[in-house]
């Protein structure tokens, strides 16, 4: 109960930390996490330091060790999913540096197996379940939409004109629709999601050089919108739940990159910075939220604040030689809290 309490003072704003496990081939010797405890508390070692200056520890609503699962990810994350069938916004969302994760948080693995699924997957999956299970009193209809946010422009990743890159603007009031003309197709089953994200995916893929580079360099945003009718007095509830994978948040060493690769650096920087500033103006229940700084939080807005539900997903790379992306990533993350 006093958990719940502290959740509604923070603005309703959770933080999970995910640890991704060593990949073969690394040292695991050389982490630069010591210490991970049952309720949220993380310590990390700085490598360049000795004795007690070299420690720094967090605190935050969950934090998952490197031997975590999806399912137990996901069991963690299931409320907040059944929540949307009650009516409120809801985003998820991942933040870490390249490799860190996030994609495997949110999606899983490539040609994942059911087990490894991610969240995406499994909160689709509980949406459908529970509302087959409500189908007495309510009926539902799911539409899903996709679309990615590359050096501050919208793409439509459903879009069937393949031929032609699609940039839907964006509805500037924050009840409605967020990317009213992005395409948008009602679902019935998992199976209709995967193979629109599978669409989406390969739409995101064109015209870079690898799926991997472009996914690290943009967000990608899945968003569920649901609508249900009361079988019985017919009033309706509207709400959404987006799930977004974003940019590597990796800082770009200036003196490496020019032309488009700064470019792109900068409008990382940009949307992941305002969208920090909006999150920790929501936890510190700041009366002017900064929404209109960048696209991401446009997109976001109607599920970030009010009463809408938001989820960090911050992931963490172990490797000692990480430390200080990790140190950035959990400073990040720390605003929130
Ligand atoms: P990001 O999206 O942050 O760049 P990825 O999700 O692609 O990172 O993860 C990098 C690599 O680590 C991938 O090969 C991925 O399958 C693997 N990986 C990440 N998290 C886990 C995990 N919890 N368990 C097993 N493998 C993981
Ligand atoms: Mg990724």
């Amino acid at each position: 109960k006093l958990h719940n309490e502290l959740q509604e003072l923070k603005g309703n704003i959770r933080v999970y930390c995910r640890i991704r496990p060593f990949l073969p081939g690394q040292r695991e010797k050389q982490s630069s996490i010591e210490y991970v405890g049952e309720n949220g508390e993380l310590i990390i070692v700085n490598p360049a330091k000795q004795g007690k200056e070299s420690r720094r520890s967090f605190k935050f609503n969950k934090v998952y060790s490197q031997a975590a699962t999806q399912a137990e990810v996901f069991s963690d994350t299931q409320p907040l999913i059944q929540s949307v069938l009650d009516g409120y916004n809801v985003c998820i969302f991942a933040y870490g540096q390249t490799g860190s994760g996030k994609t495997y948080t949110m999606t899983g693995p490539d040609k994942a197996s059911e087990d490894e699924w991610g969240v995406n997957y499994r909160a689709l999956n509980h949406l459908f379940q529970t509302s087959q299970n409500r189908e007495h009193a309510f009926s539902y209809e799911i539409s899903v939409q996709m679309v990615e946010i590359y050096n501050e422009q919208v793409r439509d990743l459903l879009s069937s004109d393949t031929s032609q890159k699609r940039y839907p603007s964006l509805c500037s009031q924050p009840n409605g629709l967020a990317v009213p003309d992005a395409t948008m197709y009602p679902v019935k089953a998992t199976s209709d999601v995967l193979h629109l994200m599978d669409v989406g995916l390969k739409n995101r893929a064109k015209g870079s050089t690898a799926l991997n580079e472009r996914s690290s360099r943009s967000h990608s945003i899945l968003s569920i919108h649901a609508r249900g009718v009361d079988q019985k007095t017919r009033s309706s509830m509207q709400s959404s739940l987006h799930l977004v994978d974003l940019a590597g948040s990796e800082r770009v060493d200036r003196s490496e990159v020019t032309g488009d690769r700064l470019k792109e650096a900068q409008h990382i920087n940009k949307s992941l910075s305002a969208l920090g500033d909006v999150i920790s103006a929501l936890a510190q229940k700041s009366p002017h939220i900064p929404y209109r700084n960048s696209k991401l939080t446009q997109v976001l807005q109607g599920s970030l604040g009010g009463n809408a539900k938001t989820l960090m997903f911050v992931q963490l790379n172990p490797e000692v030689n990480s430390y200080s992306e990790t140190l950035s990533t959990l400073k990040f993350a720390e605003r929130a809290s």
